[in-house]
């Protein structure tokens, strides 16, 4: 397919074949169903249609060439339900594609299927509802099939790992243990890991099959072994929306991990019904690797942003989902991601939709003439309705993730107590050559499903030589404190906290840094875990509870880093700072990061304050002195103090305590 490769792009190709409308693929309704494929360079195009996955075809017949590049064709009857796929023929050569603008496929994703939308809706489809939106999301990170793989998880051996366990209840209309755990937590949203139709599980095969799904092939259907027939196209979307609908109920919304930036196979549905059109490529004609998968997807060119745009405004509409994580977004440009923010907003409401992503691609990409990626450098250029994910406040807390064993603040490293503090004042003024516009752009973790699991980079961290197999069950005092200290940090720093799911029962992947195609008994989360590790879940939850109460802390505004005040830095690995009008009713909040393993004895500043949470109970209140008396941070703990408001106002930017000096190395 060399020879038609569309090397140069620009403006008059646009102006010849850019089609802005969006019924292209199969609409289908109970009379007839319209096929359309964008396809400017073939010679023809036939459809087939089939009975079932494999068997030949019953019909086949020529798509008419319309304008802009459209073949299409109208077929009478009722298709729902009915497999097809394209022959498109260009430069003399046929190539046989599924249509990558399907809405339905069968199993393995290899024929696409028509389908009457309305006939996959689950009953009480048209009024679901996400739940209000909250003062600030929570976004906990979710692997369908991680979620009730588990024989503890609560959920019949029939459904786990499958969109059916999110929705199944029991006779007496009991949820499971896995979502009355998550329902109870306290997050706002769950971000599921990809969700749309990938390659590499035979939706066949067997159970022992696991990938996280970074590796799409069918971007608007939903993924095959998720689902209890994946041979049955209208069923696969009635049970993923069965599960969305089932997190509503439970309070909760739903974001999806969405991967525009590459495809699994770069001899994809795109590649195959229109060459060249899709994907970009260096000057040579070779196909650039931005992505670090093989092809990079030429988000900037029209007619490409139109299928991403579409495809995400098909999920929020059809499938009610309440956000969108982009893969690889730096490998987006800013225009795109602006683009689906306005379209967004324009049809559900200004931040109806979280949006947010990861600013950075794997290696270089050419892009398109006056577009820009969506990197790290260019958060200025991007909507602040869109974050992105703080890798410096992750690498800050717990150490480089391509480090195993590289110390953070939490474990001991030196010369992160000023990153730990930009980090909690939301980086103002470029600290760290990083420029977000306010915290509404920060996304602060220090676990997702990248790398270590935040236990188990914990524990190889602080172990000298090789952790034992053994090591990871165990409940080590040390680890658990270090643990709350990194998630103490993360949710009183300005940003939308996020946590992967599981840590907070001190996941484990027994050491896996890399598990995206690991055995599931590696991947899922254990309940029998999750128990025996309640009083780490129970500090999660304080923490959550206690930072919906104070709003300084919620503050995602341009104003809000200014409230930062009095940072200090006592000693290597103890650092502390102010918080104007954090309370509720705008008292200043004192906070401390101790991640020495010594206790840190401070003198109070003027006031009477109260601790509100501490290393071990977030959540509480007791008195903890007045000005001049001393308040005692345990070693390895966070400390949230609360000035209350009998006393008379002080005045405010007071002056920061002088920072005792200290010799290297004392932490
Ligand atoms: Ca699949």
């Amino acid at each position: 397919m060399e020879s038609t490769t569309r090397i140069r792009y620009g403006k008059r190709f646009d102006g010849k074949y850019l089609y802005h409308g969006n019924d292209l693929g199969a609409v289908c309704a109970k009379a007839r169903t319209v096929f359309r494929l964008w396809s400017p360079d073939a010679e023809r195009v036939e459809l087939s249609l089939y009975r079932d996955d494999t068997s030949e075809a019953f019909r086949t017949l020529p798509l008419k060439r319309g304008d802009r590049g459209v073949w299409w064709a109208a077929v009478e009857g009722d298709l729902h339900g009915t497999y097809y796929d394209f022959e498109v023929e260009t430069a003399g050569q046929a190539a046989r594609t599924a249509d990558p603008y399907a809405l339905a496929c069968g199993r393995n994703g290899l024929r696409s299927m028509a389908v009457e939308l309305t006939r996959t809706n689950p009953a009480g489809w048209a009024q679901d509802a996400p739940p209000p939106l909250p003062p600030e999301p929570v976004i906990y990170e979710l692997h369908v099939k991680d979620f009730s793989h588990h024989p503890d998880s609560g959920v019949p051996p029939e459904y786990r790992g499958k969109f059916k366990a999110f929705s199944w209840r029991d006779r007496e209309g009991r949820i499971p243990l896995c979502m009355a755990h998550l329902k109870d937590l306290g997050v706002t949203h769950v971000q599921l890991l990809p969700i749309a139709d990938y390659a590499t599980v035979d939706e066949g095969g067997d159970d022992g099959q696991f990938n996280w799904g970074y590796d799409p092939m069918n971007y608007n259907v939903p993924e095959g072994s998720y689902a209890l027939d994946p041979s049955d196209g209208p069923a696969r979307i009635r049970e993923c929306k069965e599960m969305i609908q089932a997190l509503h109920k439970n309070g909760l919304r739903v974001v999806m991990d969405v991967v525009y930036n590459h495809t699994y196979y770069t001899d994809s549905w795109l590649e195959r019904s229109a060459p060249g059109c899709y994907y970009r490529r260096r000057s040579n004609g070779a196909l650039s690797n931005g992505s670090g998968c093989g092809n990079d997807i030429a988000s900037g060119r029209a007619m490409v942003d139109n299928y991403i745009a579409n495809s995400v405004l098909y999920w929020a509409k059809e499938y009610h989902i309440d956000g969108f994580r982009f893969d690889l977004m730096g490998l987006m440009t800013v225009e795109l991601v602006n683009r689906i923010r306005r379209e967004l907003d324009l049809v559900f409401g200004p931040g109806e939709k979280l949006l947010y992503g990861e600013p950075w691609r794997a290696g270089d990409s050419p892009m398109e003439p006056d577009t820009h990626p969506a990197l790290m450098a260019n958060l200025p250029l991007l909507n602040p309705g869109i974050a992105v994910f703080c890798d410096k406040i992750r690498d800050a807390v717990k150490g480089s993730c391509f480090d195993a064993r590289g110390p953070g603040f939490v474990t001991g490293g030196h010369g992160m107590e000023n990153a730990v503090l930009s980090s909690a004042a939301g980086w103002p003024e470029g600290a760290w050559e990083f420029n977000p516009r306010d915290p509404s752009q920060l996304i602060n973790y220090v676990s997702c499903h990248d790398n270590y699991t935040l236990w188990d980079k914990l524990l190889l961290t602080i172990t000298p030589g090789e952790v034992a197999p053994e090591a990871y069950a165990q409940p080590r005092e040390e680890v658990l404190a270090r643990n709350r200290l990194a998630a103490f940090i993360c949710f009183t720093s300005l940003g939308t906290p996020f946590l992967q799911a599981g840590e907070e029962f001190a996941r484990t992947k027994l050491g896996d840094g890399n598990s995206y195609k690991s055995s599931p008994e590696v991947n899922r989360l254990d309940w029998e875990r999750a128990w025996r590790f309640g009083g780490l879940t129970d500090y999660y939850r304080g923490l959550i509870r206690l930072r919906r109460g104070l709003p300084g802390l919620l503050d995602k505004s341009a104003e809000a880093s200014a409230r930062v005040t009095n940072q200090t830095v006592h000693r290597p690995g103890t650092v502390s700072f102010q918080l104007d009008r954090g309370g509720p009713e705008g008292e200043r909040l004192l906070i401390v990061y101790n991640a020495c393993w010594e206790d840190f004895h401070m003198e109070l500043p003027g006031g009477r304050w109260i601790v509100r949470a501490d290393g071990q109970w977030a959540d509480q209140h007791r008195p903890a002195g007045t000005e001049g008396s001393w308040v005692t941070v345990p070693r390895c703990s966070g400390m949230l103090l609360l000035r209350r408001r009998d006393e008379p106002p002080e005045l405010e930017g007071e002056a920061p305590p002088d920072a005792p000096e200290f010799p290297e190395g004392q932490a």
